[in-house]
């Protein structure tokens, strides 16, 4: 039997201070709790958390989308068999004790939505929270977790090298307030990112596993300037060739390009496997494209190529028949 172990070890504090075990568009349970109105200890052995972990436990998985959570889809990363869980957490699933779960281990500080660019797929304009806001939150959760974090994604709402708060945080790393900490994940557009950026983190953060996500969705300077305006094509490049030096060097450990696939760049795909693999980097991820509610429902429909009434599709379909689909480094995560 398969379960997912997500809800075991993920803690993510969204914008509103929602805390998420997984990405709101795979499943439809919605948040566990509220990360400002009590303890983590509370929120992580809530009734709510109970039911959703019993959930992806029992085999039902009956609040994920299977054609929207690439791991259920796929049965890799976090969805495993139950005889390869950790053996903690096999023991809280064989013995029903979902109230029981160790304390999370993996922190997404995904509750600034700060960033440079207005791509048309998150958002319609440049947004800066509030960083009085954006402190106090981290501020709360800091103090909540800090000592049993093993894994920190810095991003996920916003670009982590546009964000005041995250950016100071990170360029001061205290190692003795994450004693545990181990890996740290950026999840950025790299815009902002420079020799000089990465010349400011300082040593205690570059001797963890440092691994990058990569936001991209396109080929080519044109579509690049489209789906990630106001991003600059040549710039983008060139943080890339750093990324690839310190992927090269194993300073990076893993750099993933994620690609979100529609009407104006889905005839890329190939392209973008060739520049990932060029790059050196191990992963060019493919999704389909959300409505996370910034387009119109006709617009939507007019871009999301993947879906099987698009005039496009079929030829959608004969891109995805391209041999460099089965390049190692290509992972189709949820496209039909
Ligand atoms: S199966 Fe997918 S949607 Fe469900 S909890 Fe796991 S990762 Fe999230």
């Amino acid at each position: 039997m398969y379960v997912c172990i997500k809800p075991y070890v993920d803690y993510a504090v969204l914008p509103n201070q929602d805390v998420s075990v997984c990405c709101s568009a795979w499943h439809s349970f919605g948040p566990i709790g509220s990360a400002m109105e009590t303890t983590i200890e509370k929120i992580w052995q809530s009734e709510r958390a109970q039911i959703f972990r019993q959930s992806v436990s029992d085999g039902s998985f009956k609040y994920c989308h299977a054609n929207a959570c690439p791991h259920l889809k796929n049965h890799d990363g976090p969805v495993i068999l139950l005889q390869d869980a950790p053996e903690i957490i096999r023991n809280i699933i064989l013995d029903n004790r979902f109230d029981q779960a160790p304390l999370p281990k993996n922190l997404h500080l995904a509750f600034d939505e700060t960033c440079n660019l207005r791509c048309p797929s998150c958002r319609n304009e440049i947004i800066a929270s509030d960083q009085t806001k954006v402190s106090d939150i981290f501020n709360m959760v800091r103090a909540d977790a800090a000592k049993e974090v093993e894994y920190i994604n810095l991003g996920g709402a916003g670009d982590v090298f546009a964000s005041p708060v995250l950016r100071n945080w990170l360029y001061k790393f205290n190692p003795a307030e994450f004693p545990l900490l181990r890996h740290i994940h950026f999840h950025t557009n790299l815009q902002l990112f420079s020799e000089k950026v990465w010349e400011k983190i300082p040593d205690a953060v570059k001797k963890m596993k440092i691994t990058f996500d990569v936001s991209m969705d396109g080929a080519s300077e044109k579509t690049y300037g489209i789906n990630r305006p106001p991003g600059n094509w040549d710039k983008l490049i060139n943080r890339l060739n750093i990324l690839a030096s310190l992927r090269k060097q194993g300073i990076v450990a893993d750099v993933c390009c994620n690609f979100v696939v529609q009407k104006n760049n889905f005839h890329e795909i190939p392209d973008f496997i060739s520049l990932v693999n060029d790059l050196g980097f191990d992963m060019a991820k493919f999704t389909k494209l959300d409505n996370w509610g910034t387009f119109e429902s006709d617009d939507y429909l007019q871009r999301a190529v993947h879906l099987p009434d698009h005039p496009l599709h079929k030829e959608y379909l004969e891109i995805l028949k391209n041999p460099l689909l089965q390049h190692k480094i290509a992972y189709l995560a949820n496209l039909n």
